[in-house]
Parts: structure tokens; C-alpha cells; sequence
């Protein structure tokens, strides 16, 4: 038994002023991920900040047309919330891709931002991980690698980020709010989650003393055509091997815009400005799927039991753009069985 000490937030306010006085301490928001990498002792918190109470639980329209979603919002709300599954499906679509609905219960939006690696060995404590302790080295580059990342790789670490959500948010360009002892910030989604490099420690660019309070999504839902395509070893409680979510606008078979990222290869997730550009103004069909997809991919590499994920990424690509562009995304368990 590791002991620790708890203690309840107060307010944000206080949330910031706990967690910078205690560099050991860690928030728990739903725990569905920290309780079991504490019991695991990949992660030993001197003290748990219960953040479950704050008043982060509102999911609010911005003045620009877009929303503003509390970071106490749990996963299963969003996902059902009328405003998310009529103006973002593509976001409803992720949340209910993950997990189950037990799971979805407790996770909340800030807890799934900070979810960390599924890689086996940052599990397994009896193994070398330079995510879990820096510089004893990486178990899965010559190990079992069969679920690891083939885009962004590093030498200290191939570890993917396992969230299907934030692949929804990078694809429709959230926003993450951040408080901190410094006052408030707001991160990009695309540069909320960090690559590996030499210091794989860090999955995010959010500092330690920093609570997330809020996710704000811009007024473009891309509610027409989108889709989120989840390939995995079984149809539920699996994380993505591939995972594609796109957001596009057609005007009759041109492609006016569109936006589509990646889960379940790189250590975040994946979107490549240049393939979304070589798909602007071309005719939606498969050959211009085909060449955004050898985009994304152009520096791919595999590993021993991993090199398979290229070729699924590309079908995959290929695949979850088609849908989206003829308007029949994939939905397999975004409606509620009457
Ligand atoms: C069996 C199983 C299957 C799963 N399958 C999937 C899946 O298929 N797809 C998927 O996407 N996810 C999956 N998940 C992961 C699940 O989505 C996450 O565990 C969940 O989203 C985490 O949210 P939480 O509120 O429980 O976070 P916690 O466990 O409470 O916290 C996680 C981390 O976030 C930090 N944190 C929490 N809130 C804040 C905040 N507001 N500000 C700063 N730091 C914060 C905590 O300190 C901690 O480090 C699965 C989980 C389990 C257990
Ligand atoms: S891939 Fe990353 S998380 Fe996995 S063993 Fe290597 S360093 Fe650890």
C-alpha cells in the first residue's frame, strides 16, 4: 500500500494554488485512468486534488457560434448533448467509439485530454520505459509493438495517444483552456499533445501546476459530411489501432474544405495541413483520396510488428473520406437504440 492524502478543490482558484505548492500532487477528475495507473504503480501521487466539484460541468454557446464545454463535462453527456450531436457528429461519434458506457459515466472531457499511453510496457513496471522513468530506455522498439506509433517516432519512445475524442477535436481546430498560477492561456488543440523527442515524459504541452477548465469548439461543425472510422481488434472497449476523423464541405463533387486526422499512430494526434490542402478544390473521388492519404503517410515507418498500420492507415484514409463525402459516416454506435 502506497499511502496519499486527499483533498477537494475548493474552486479553480484554489485547484491552482494546491496543485503548484505540492509538485507530487495530481488531480483526479473521474479516475477512470489514474486510479488504475495508480494501482499499477506506474504513477505514485503524494496527494489526489479531488477536481470532480468545480463548477466545470456547463457546456455553453460562445458568442462566435461556437461552444464552450466544461472540463468536468463527462464523456457520455457531451456525446448524447443535442448541441454536439447535431452541430459536431463527428465529436459524438469519437466519444462513443471509446470505452463503454459505464466508463463514459465517469471520464470527463479534461481526464480524456490527459489520458495516458496504452503501450504495454509503460504498464508493466518490471520493464525499461522512458515515458514512466526518463532515460532507462524503450522496451516496445525492439519488444511487442504491435499497437505502437508509426508516424513521429523518436528513438526514446513509439508510444501512440490513446484518445478517440481529442482525434474529433483536432479535426474540427478546438481550443483548451488552461488556468494557472500565472493567470489563464488558451493551447491549440493541435499543440496541446506533444511528440515524443528526447523527453517522452511529457504527453502535453500543459504545465504541471496548469488545470484544464474549459474545451471551446469554433462555430464550423461540419455536420453535412464527416465521419469518425475506428478500426480495432474488436468492436468495443478497444483502443484504435487506426482511427480517422474527418470534416469536410462539398459543393457538388468539389471539395471545398476539408480536415481529417489521424489516432492510434503517433504520439498525438495526427493531422498533415498539406494533405487537407491537396484535397481543397479537387473532385472527391478515390484517386484524390488516394494522394491525400500517400501525403500523410510519405514518412511512415513501421516496426517489427507494427508495419502492417501503414497500409491500414491508408485503406482507412481512403475509406473514412469516402464515407464522409457521400454522406453516409459511419455511425455504428452514435444512435440510441429505440
Ligand atoms: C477499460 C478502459 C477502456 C478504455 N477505452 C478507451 C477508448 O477506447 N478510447 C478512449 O478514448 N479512451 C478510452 N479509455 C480511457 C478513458 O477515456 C479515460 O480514462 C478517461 O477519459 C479519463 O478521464 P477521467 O476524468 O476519468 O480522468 P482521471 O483518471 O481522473 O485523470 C486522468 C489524468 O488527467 C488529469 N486531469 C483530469 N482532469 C484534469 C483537468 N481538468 N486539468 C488538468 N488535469 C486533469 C489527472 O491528473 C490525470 O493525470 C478507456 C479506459 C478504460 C479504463
Ligand atoms: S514506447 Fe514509450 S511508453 Fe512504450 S516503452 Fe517505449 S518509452 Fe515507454
Amino acid at each position: 500500500m502506497i499511502n496519499f492524502e486527499y483533498a477537494r478543490a475548493n474552486d479553480v482558484a484554489d485547484a491552482v494554488r494546491q496543485i503548484a505548492a505540492d509538485p507530487t500532487a495530481k488531480f483526479i477528475a473521474g479516475g477512470t485512468n489514474l486510479l488504475d495507473l495508480m494501482k499499477e504503480d506506474v504513477e505514485r501521487p503524494t496527494r489526489l486534488i479531488d477536481i470532480s466539484r468545480l463548477p466545470l460541468s456547463k457546456i455553453e454557446e460562445t458568442p462566435g457560434g461556437g461552444l464552450r464545454i466544461g472540463a468536468l463535462v463527462p464523456n457520455s453527456d457531451l456525446a448524447w448533448h443535442p448541441m454536439i450531436a447535431q452541430r459536431y457528429p463527428v465529436l459524438a461519434s469519437a466519444i462513443l467509439a471509446g470505452a463503454s458506457a459505464q466508463l463514459r459515466n465517469m471520464a470527463s472531457t479534461g481526464g480524456n485530454l490527459l489520458q495516458r499511453t496504452r503501450c504495454f510496457y509503460f504498464y508493466d513496471t518490471t520493464t525499461p520505459c522512458n515515458k514512466r522513468e526518463p532515460g532507462s530506455g524503450c522496451s516496445a522498439i525492439t519488444g511487442i509493438n504491435r499497437i505502437n506509433a508509426i508516424l513521429g517516432t523518436s528513438d526514446a519512445c513509439i508510444a501512440t495517444h490513446p484518445s478517440d475524442m481529442c482525434v474529433a477535436l483536432v479535426t474540427l481546430d478546438a481550443k483548451v483552456h488552461v488556468a494557472g498560477p500565472a493567470g489563464e492561456r488558451v493551447i491549440s488543440i493541435a499543440d496541446f499533445h506533444r511528440l515524443p523527442g528526447n523527453t517522452p515524459q511529457h504527453d502535453t504541452n500543459l504545465d504541471a501546476n496548469e488545470i484544464v477548465t474549459a474545451v471551446e469548439l469554433p462555430a464550423r461543425g461540419f455536420a453535412n459530411n464527416y465521419t469518425y472510422l475506428k478500426i480495432r481488434d474488436r468492436l468495443s472497449y478497444a483502443f484504435a489501432l487506426v482511427s480517422v476523423a474527418v470534416g469536410m464541405e462539398i459543393d457538388g463533387s468539389k471539395i471545398q474544405q476539408a480536415r481529417f486526422a489521424l489516432g492510434g499512430v503517433a504520439h498525438k494526434p495526427w493531422r498533415d495541413e498539406s494533405a487537407e490542402a491537396a484535397l481543397t478544390g479537387q473532385d472527391a473521388s478515390p484517386e484524390t483520396f488516394k494522394r491525400a492519404a500517400d501525403l500523410v503517410l510519405r514518412d511512415a515507418k513501421g516496426f517489427e510488428h507494427n508495419a502492417f498500420k501503414i497500409e491500414l492507415a491508408r485503406r482507412t484514409i481512403v475509406r473514412a473520406l469516402t464515407q464522409a463525402a457521400r454522406g453516409t459516416p459511419q455511425s455504428q454506435s452514435n444512435k440510441k437504440i429505440a
